[in-house]
């Protein structure tokens, strides 16, 4: 998914392609030269690189995945970034430390920025609990269904909400409220994306369009916005 995705509006649809088309795909008007009544605007992307992404949590496909893309069937790999944008994942070789492999991914900031006593520890609170015993494989087995990459993120989210002296935070909850808006993000950009590179252009009613997102706002309100609204910790 290299290319950006362009939204111009004409004849009330919403034109959704690749490139400028020459005439309008859904009225046919030529569009060259003229002064549309709205600049195209280009769609934001879901997808960022993680490494830029500092206390963050990270979601990318899993490595068996051969062609590295969110196809709504692939297997999950699941991460924390630090603050210099290093990714801790559990595996079964244990926890590693990725400077580079999570440049296309879904993230959820878990701090606030202003947060700073937090920050200042992030890095230490990490490294000390991928040390522990539960991750290192001489002590305890990865297990595909409850020992694995997202039991080692969830129970880092819960052993910081413990030290701030928070309640902990339970799989579904947090699947639920933090990753499962993203991904229904994700997967509605993914359908779009590879519509258009079928088909060259999508278009949508406006009205309809409008309809279907105010419908969907209850659900994804938490995700929807920027990223600045997802904090968690
Ligand atoms: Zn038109």
């Amino acid at each position: 998914m290299e290319r950006s995705v362009i939204q111009l509006s004409h004849c009330q649809k919403f034109i959704f392609c690749f490139s400028l088309p020459d005439e309008c795909p859904s009225c046919g008007e030529e569009l060259e030269g003229r002064r549309l009544q709205e600049a195209p605007v280009s769609l934001p992307s879901p997808f960022t690189n993680g490494h830029n992404r500092s206390c963050s949590l990270l979601v990318t496909p899993a490595q068996d995945n051969l062609h590295r893309d969110f196809d709504g069937t692939s297997d999950l790999h699941t991460g924390i970034s630090n603050s210099k944008g290093v990714v801790y994942n559990y595996t079964q070789g244990g926890v590693h430390r990725d400077q580079s492999g999570w440049e296309h991914c879904v993230s959820v900031p878990l701090v606030r920025p202003d947060m700073y006593p937090l920050l200042a520890q992030w890095d230490q609170y990490l490294d000390h609990f991928s040390d522990g015993p539960m991750w290192d494989p001489a002590w305890h087995r990865f297990h595909e269904d409850d020992h694995n990459c997202f039991s080692f993120c969830l129970g880092f989210v819960n052993s910081v909400l413990a030290v701030e002296g928070r309640s902990s935070v339970t799989r579904e909850t947090f699947t639920h409220t933090y990753i499962l808006p993203k991904m229904k993000r994700v997967s509605k950009f993914t359908t779009l994306y590879q519509h258009i590179q079928k088909h060259q252009y999508y278009v949508v009613d406006r009205k309809k369009d409008r309809q279907e997102d105010r419908q969907e706002d209850v659900p994804t309100c938490v995700g929807q916005s920027s990223d600045n609204s997802f904090q968690y910790l």
